[in-house]
């Protein structure tokens, strides 16, 4: 009988051989697979590195390697993505949430005073990422998400649920403010915003797994804020604000595009990597 594979001898081979296509996280890549493979915390392997790994689990490993080695990104082998420290079900039909939009929550929550009221809108919400985290750490908000996909809508729904603040979130499927209705103190997007031509050239794991509807921003990448600049007043709160993400180089563009529409742009938020991440407009 063959003995049973060590986690620490599974995970450096897993690793050589994601660090040899040129992986950028192989070893967590690797760690965070072994670890749904086989239903162990982190902790759990921490404290046993060399602990045995029975030979379901392992085979389900290599499956899940493999998938890794063809591009499949971790969090949509794993069907989780971790998001400003809460864990969002991720499906073919959603964007998997970045870090890089952390930025937009950061931003918008130096807008919500944690003891009032806060009413918002999260146009094209994919997993609910924004929508609902901030739903979960401002318990006084409460918010609309809308997107054009019912399938990502189903699993905005399974998210709310998921973090508890279903009572809080009320889900329409529409493309940006089509049949909406009333006022927001914060209309927030991350709509797609890659120029229709570039799509080509991004990663496969952005290319081959997100879906191509949440990337395609039309010719010049700026479309979505057309359409969402061109209503977005109506639906403002008097001191309301908007809050997007852009692409990178994108930010003049986009503010005279908001101009065009007597929206002023009041601020700019970075990411993590020093580039303008996020735009906020107020009423002039
Ligand atoms: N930030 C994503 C990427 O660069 C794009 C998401 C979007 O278009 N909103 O892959």
């Amino acid at each position: 009988m063959r003995e049973e594979d060590r986690a620490s001898e599974l995970l450096r081979s897993a690793k050589l051989a994601l660090e040899r296509q040129g992986h950028a996280t192989p070893a967590l890549d690797a760690r965070l697979l072994l670890q749904a493979a086989a239903g162990l915390t982190r902790e759990a392997m921490i404290a046993d590195p060399d602990r045995p790994v029975a030979a379901d689990a392992a085979a389900r490993f290599r499956t899940f390697i493999d998938r890794r080695l063809k591009g499949e990104p971790v969090s949509r082998i794993l069907g989780d993505r971790e998001f400003y420290g809460r864990v969002f079900t991720v499906t073919p039909a959603t964007l998997d949430p970045r870090p890089d939009t952390e930025t937009l929550i950061d931003a918008a929550l130096t807008f919500m005073p944690a003891d009032r009221p806060c009413r918002f809108i999260d146009l094209g919400t994919g997993t609910g990422a924004i929508a609902l985290t901030l739903l979960a750490e401002r318990p006084l908000a409460e918010a609309v998400l809308t997107d054009i996909s019912p399938q990502a809508l189903a699993v905005a729904r399974a998210n709310a649920e998921r973090l508890g603040v279903m009572a809080r979130a009320s889900f329409i499927e529409a493309s940006w403010f089509a049949g909406i209705e009333g006022q927001f103190d914060l209309i927030l997007s991350n709509p797609p915003y890659i120029p229709t031509a570039i799509l080509p050239t991004l990663a496969p794991d952005v290319q081959d797994f997100d879906p191509r509807s949440a990337l395609d921003g039309g010719p010049d990448g700026l479309g979505p804020y057309r359409e969402i600049a061109a209503r977005a007043l109506s639906f403002l709160a008097p001191q309301g604000r908007v809050i997007v993400e852009i692409g990178e180089g994108q930010a003049l563009e986009i503010e005279d595009i908001f101009k065009a529409f007597r929206l002023v742009p009041e601020s700019r938020w970075k990411d993590l990597a020093g580039h303008v991440r996020c735009l906020g407009f107020t009423q002039a």
